[in-house]
């Protein structure tokens, strides 16, 4: 096995202070969590990154686990040799002979953070780079536009020697940032907006609005496994909360208007949501909602809609075009979940021409006119059912390349 570490570098360096130690405290946790599968491995913190030594493990899988975890922004598989100069060469030379496909052109980048080294960066890339050239002859230097970039990171215990910058997906650990109820229906957006939530760090619980038997068992099935999902990314289990809807829903039709009930749904879904925020300690709500893309989602509407809760309301996808929103579902692995057919409460009363621009004391007026619609509400969260749901083995999600997530 050639690759004996993996190095992963952290984000944003505008993280300073006690949220650093706190952030690298966590991300050390996380990454524990997420291969504790995986026996043998040791861990080490060095300069503000992570070490993860594989001691005889293959890197490949191991990698690929890594680079979904938040917080992490590259890694690579890195070759660990003393600070010799003749064991780098060495150490060089076998990582360039390691590759699938000889490169026809590479270049040597040598760091040395320690500055007792006898040689400094530039006179290391010619004795590493000259080294390398004798070996393989038919390779050639281009410092512009190298096929390959030959790293030496040479520090006082240790040099590492690698070639691969594996992009992860960046953001913060799970949990580093406070904890939201996620809005999670079978569609595809709602998905995306808890990735792009627990990539900022949110501790996610999932809210799910059944209207059993409108509903099937089948519409329950696909938001567990888009649950299971989610907690692929965050490392950790994810607990769903399926929120019994039916009656709320056959009682706000009674209010005989047909063009507000979406509105009048939403507004009954946050009120619940905030109450199960409460008992659970989470401080906003997140929902996959993006401008304009039905009624319920104008500026108008959201505004009568939010105005039902307190708590700020995490809207990740409001600015984003759908189809980006696909790119990223496909990306991260909900959007065959997504696409299967299924019943969501709220289109089953999809009413012929829901209101883009609801009045807010018209609104406030029909539901002060339900006698009993608090009441409802508390039985709504009084009959909440809970599920606490990990992902198994699940695969990893597609590479995002060299472009960005969007
Ligand atoms: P999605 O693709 O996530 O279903 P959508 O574009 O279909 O979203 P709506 O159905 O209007 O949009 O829902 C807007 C948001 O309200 C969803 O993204 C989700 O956060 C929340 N939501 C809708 N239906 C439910 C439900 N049955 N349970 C929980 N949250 C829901
Ligand atoms: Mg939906």
């Amino acid at each position: 096995m050639l690759y004996d570490q993996i190095v992963l570098r952290y984000g944003d360096l505008t993280v300073k202070g006690r949220n650093r130690n706190r952030f690298e405290k966590r991300m050390l946790e996380q990454v524990k969590q997420a291969l504790s599968p995986y026996t043998g491995i040791t861990y080490m913190k060095s300069f503000g990154r992570l070490y993860v030594r594989l001691n005889g493990l293959p890197y490949e899988p191991i990698a690929d686990r890594l680079k979904d975890l938040f917080g992490i922004v590259s890694l690579s598989p890195v070759v660990s040799t003393e600070s010799d100069l003749e064991q780098i060469r060495a150490a060089a030379l076998a990582v360039m002979r390691s590759l699938p496909e000889e490169p026809k052109t590479f270049k040597v980048s040598a760091k040395r953070a320690w500055k007792k080294f006898p040689h400094n960066s530039q006179e290391m890339n010619h004795l590493v780079g000259g080294h390398v050239l004798r070996a393989m002859p038919s390779l050639k230097v281009n410092v512009n536009k190298p096929d390959v970039e030959l790293r030496v990171d040479i520090q006082e215990e240790t040099t590492y020697v690698f070639c691969e910058v594996i992009q992860a997906a960046g953001g913060f650990p799970y949990a580093s940032n406070g904890k939201a109820m996620l809005l999670l229906s079978g569609g595809i957006d709602s998905p995306v907006a808890g990735w792009m939530a627990l990539r900022k760090g949110l501790e996610l619980e999932a809210v799910h609005f059944h209207s059993y038997p409108f509903t099937s068992d089948k519409a329950k099935e696909k938001v567990i496994e888009l649950a299971k999902r989610l907690s692929y990314f965050s490392g950790e289990p994810i607990k769903l909360h399926l929120v019994p809807f039916t009656e709320i829903q056959t009682t706000l039709m009674q209010a005989n208007s047909d063009n507000l009930i979406i509105t009048l749904m939403r507004r009954a879904m946050l009120r619940i949501t905030e109450q199960l925020a409460e008992l659970n300690g989470a401080n906003g709500i997140v929902t996959g909602e993006s401008l304009g893309q039905v009624a319920s989602q104008t500026l108008p509407s959201m505004n009568v809609i939010g105005r039902a809760t307190e708590l700020p309301l995490l809207k990740p996808l409001i600015m984003m075009d759908k189809h980006e929103i696909i790119r990223v579902a496909e990306r991260i692995g909900t959007f065959e979940t997504s696409i299967l057919p299924y019943e969501d409460c709220c289109t089953l009363f999809l009413p012929k021409s829901p209101s883009t621009n609801p009045n807010l004391r018209i609104v406030e007026k029909v539901e002060a006119l339900l006698p009993n619609l608090e009441a409802l509400i508390s039985a709504a969260v009084e009959g909440t059912e809970q599920m606490l749901l990990s992902h198994g083995s699940q695969t990893s999600a597609q590479t995002a390349g060299e472009d960005s997530w969007f």
